[in-house]
């Protein structure tokens, strides 16, 4: 690593304390960007990467709700406007316990090169809060999201910055919060992406960062000449992105032996079928429960709940070709990554944002398997959601066909970028190289062209 790279982090730690993930997704672009820089020195002239790592603008709020018994509860809410330099800020809302600042720059910074990956015209932002509607009634949620978008509305816009879901916010969610954006702005507009069909969204967009993501894995298994029929799988998560992963795993004929939620994991050697998705996604859609009820309907399977402090997670730990983590950051450390290795796994493609640490993306590496960093791996939910976008303002939907083609070309491309960038810069088959500086290059040439701003 170069001294000005060295410094540079050891710069964003010292003014960002406390936001461990934040330091990471920097360290890992910021390796990946020193390739860059060797070569093109106005890029670090115009100290354009310290720019990126210091978002526009933040935006912090109370949310002061009240329940049904008349609790007054107090949530923080948060919008961090990374990076506008190609088009308006455009990220998820996370609703989780877990929510803080660091976690928010996290993703806000990934999402800046991510959208950039996608050829669409966004930029990038993330918020959320640390409101946790896990087992909440439909009415806490309405009037938790009705608070939430009693601030955010004066800071977004169609032209400005359009949020979507991400953990904890799914298609109720979103339909709360437009409501409450309408009511108070008096329009309708394409505020919010991840909308019903019915008031503007768009088809595919609940399916588009899992079928991306295996999409994706199917381009890079392409360069091998192989293909995902007849490979065992591994998925982590139960919620959107893992559903709609495995949906599209069972219809190109591959075996998905896992998923979980953040209690525990359940195991199904015989593979799960159509019929069993369509039980799950009724368990985590409609009534909001715990996959451990999987085993209790089919009893085959195994359930095993996971240990926070256990030092690797098993569900890492089943012979299988690929893994599509799909739950959360950070959930494949360097003991996990070796697990894979040793049970033959050879791709991995990442639903999740961040789903591997620093030390399993350099075991990844090292053994030169086909790895897709989520940055690249999941862009298809953002990228239907321009797609969203598109027809809001043409004022015209597509058809189902029509945006999963239109999908199918932005992950093609986006891999065929990946691919180009890390052969051009000297490291071929290395997608965290070719995804950074892929997405790098397009938002820093906008930057120097429009000034120090
Ligand atoms: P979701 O529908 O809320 O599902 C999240 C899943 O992950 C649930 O099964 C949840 O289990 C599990 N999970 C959450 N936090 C966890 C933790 N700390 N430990 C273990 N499991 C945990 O969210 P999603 O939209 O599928 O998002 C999943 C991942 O994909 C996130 O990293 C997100 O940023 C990323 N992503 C999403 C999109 C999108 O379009 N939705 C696009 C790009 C990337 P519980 O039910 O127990 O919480």
């Amino acid at each position: 690593m170069s001294s000005y790279i060295k410094d540079l982090i050891a710069e964003v730690k010292a003014k960002n304390p406390a936001e461990p993930e934040f330091h990471q997704a920097v360290e890992e672009v910021a390796e990946s960007l020193s390739l860059v820089f060797e070569k093109h020195p106005e890029y670090r002239a115009a100290k354009i990467l310290e720019r990126i790592i210091e978002p526009e603008r933040v935006i912090t709020f109370r949310v002061p709700w009240v329940d049904e018994q008349g609790e007054v509860n107090i949530n923080k809410g948060y919008r961090i406007e990374m990076n506008s330099a190609i088009g308006p800020y455009k990220g998820g809302l996370r609703f989780h316990p877990s929510v803080n600042l660091g976690i928010l720059k996290f993703l806000a910074f990934e999402q800046v090169f991510k959208n950039s990956l996608t050829t669409l015209p966004m930029g990038g932002g993330k918020g959320g809060s640390d409101f946790d509607p896990k087992g909440k009634s439909d009415l806490k949620i309405m009037r938790f999201c009705q608070a939430f978008m009693s601030e955010l509305y004066r800071h977004i816009g169609p032209n400005t910055d359009v949020p979507a879901g991400d953990i904890g916010v799914g298609g109720r969610e979103i339909g709360y919060l437009f409501g409450q954006y309408k009511k108070l702005r008096n329009e309708f507009t394409g505020v919010l992406t991840g909308k019903g069909l019915n008031w503007g969204g768009s088809l595919i967009r609940p399916e588009a960062t899992g079928y991306g993501a295996v999409y994706f894995a199917a381009e890079m298994l392409g360069t091998r000449k192989e293909t995902l029929e007849g490979k065992v799988c591994l998925v982590s998560g139960s919620g959107n992105v893992a559903q709609y992963t495995v949906e599209k795993l069972i219809f190109l004929g591959a075996k998905v032996v896992t998923l979980s939620d953040s209690n525990g994991y359940i195991y199904d050697e015989e593979g799960i079928n159509n019929e069993k998705l369509e039980f799950v996604m009724e368990l985590k859609n409609v009534r909001r429960g715990r996959i451990k009820e999987y085993v209790e309907k089919y009893k085959n399977a195994i359930y095993t709940q996971i240990d926070p402090k256990a030092d690797s997670n098993p569900l890492w730990n089943h012979k299988a070709q690929c893994a599509f983590p799909s739950a959360t950051q950070n959930e494949i450390n360097g003991k996990d990554a070796q697990n894979l290795i040793k049970n033959g796994v050879y791709v991995v493609s990442e639903g999740a944002n961040m789903p591997t640490t620093l030390d399993g993306v350099k075991i990844f590496l090292d053994k030169k398997i086909l790895y897709g960093p989520g940055k690249a791996a999941n862009a298809g939910g953002v990228a239907v959601s321009g797609l969203e976008m598109t027809q809001n303002s043409m004022r015209l939907p597509w058809n189902r066909e029509e945006v999963d083609s239109r999908l199918q070309m932005i992950m093609k491309d986006i891999h065929s970028t990946c691919v180009h960038m890390a052969d051009r810069f000297g490291t071929p088959g290395n997608y965290v190289n070719g995804a950074n500086i892929g997405g790098f290059l397009k938002v820093a040439d906008a930057m120097m062209d429009q000034g120090v701003v």
